[in-house]
């Protein structure tokens, strides 16, 4: 049985999941299709026509999510989950060998550059065939005021000037980064954050997808007049409501994947890319 292990912590690497988990539908029984047996002899028995062959089956495939344990109630992704570190590129390398993965899917959020550097390293070195999974970007449009930075630090040296109560939608780990900014700040995660942490804050507890309508109650609410967002893709609820008010986004620009790696922008590109190999 072929084994797939998915570096994951997504939405995307879940679907991922579903996906390559679905078995394909059995053949159509072939006692069903058996004509029943002639009763006379008189007349040859009816002919009937062989029923198409389906098309072959891609092997079921075993499939394993890789989550780091960051949270303490993670959405369970259907088929294997194991939980936790690696022990860095040669830990992952031993992981590949000693569990017989036959392809290796980085599906990890696009600002977790540090697992995606290792899952390269360590594909490089095992020769376990990689692809990236990576959702689009998100593009500014004519009605946007978007500043683009290329870390949080870049974001908290903007922010007094662009707003003084602040939507910060980072997560939790990057809430550190304004802990020096004078400003007010919602900061929302799906785990409560640690210190350093802002002197003015408020927590919104809350995990995704997020609808339009929800985004708009929060920025009206909480009076929200600067966003700051790491530039994830996906559905861009929170900047559709921030353009209708005109409130400016301050978006951090994603780290670059490792060199020569291949990518894929949709799920389905990876199943294809994952089934075809059988
Ligand atoms: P990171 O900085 O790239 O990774 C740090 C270390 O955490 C890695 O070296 C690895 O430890 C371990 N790790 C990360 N992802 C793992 C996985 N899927 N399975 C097993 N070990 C993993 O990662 P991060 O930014 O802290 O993100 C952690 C996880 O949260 C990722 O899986 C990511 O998909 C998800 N996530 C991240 C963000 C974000 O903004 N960064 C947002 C949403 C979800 P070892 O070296 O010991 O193997």
């Amino acid at each position: 049985m072929p084994r797939v292990l998915i570096l994951g912590g997504t939405t995307e690497a879940r679907a991922l999941a579903t996906a390559l988990t679905a078995q394909p539908p059995a053949p159509p029984s072939t006692a069903a299709s058996t004509p029943p047996l002639a009763t006379s002899t008189s007349s040859p028995p009816p002919t009937t026509p062989a029923p198409p062959s389906p098309a072959a089956p891609t092997p079921p495939i075993t499939v394993i999510t890789s989550l780091a344990g960051r949270t303490s109630a993670p959405l369970q992704p259907p088929g294997e989950v194991r939980v936790g570190g690696f022990g860095g590129v040669a830990g992952l390398i031993a992981y590949l060998r000693t569990s017989g993965i036959d392809v290796l899917v980085d599906a990890t959020h696009p600002f977790a550059a540090g697992i995606s550097a290792n899952a390269a390293a360590a594909a490089a070195a095992s020769g376990v065939p990689l692809i990236v999974l990576r959702r689009p970007g998100w593009t500014e449009g004519p009605e946007d005021e978007w500043h683009r930075v290329s870390d949080l630090s870049g974001a908290a040296a903007l922010l007094p000037r662009l707003g003084r109560r602040v939507f910060l939608t980072t997560g939790r780990q990057g809430i550190a980064a304004f802990a020096d900014v004078d400003a007010w700040f919602l900061a929302r995660s799906v785990e409560p954050p640690a210190p350093p942490m802002p002197a003015r804050l408020e927590v919104l507890l809350d995990r995704g997808p997020f609808t339009l309508d929800g985004e708009r109650r929060v920025l009206d609410f909480h009076r929200i007049d600067v966003l700051v967002t790491k530039d994830s893709g996906g559905d861009g609820a929170k900047l559709t409501a921030a353009r209708e008010r005109g409130i400016p986004v301050v978006m951090v620009d994603r780290p670059p994947l490792p060199p020569g790696v291949r990518t894929a922008a949709s799920v389905e590109e990876v199943r294809r890319y994952v089934t075809m190999r059988w």
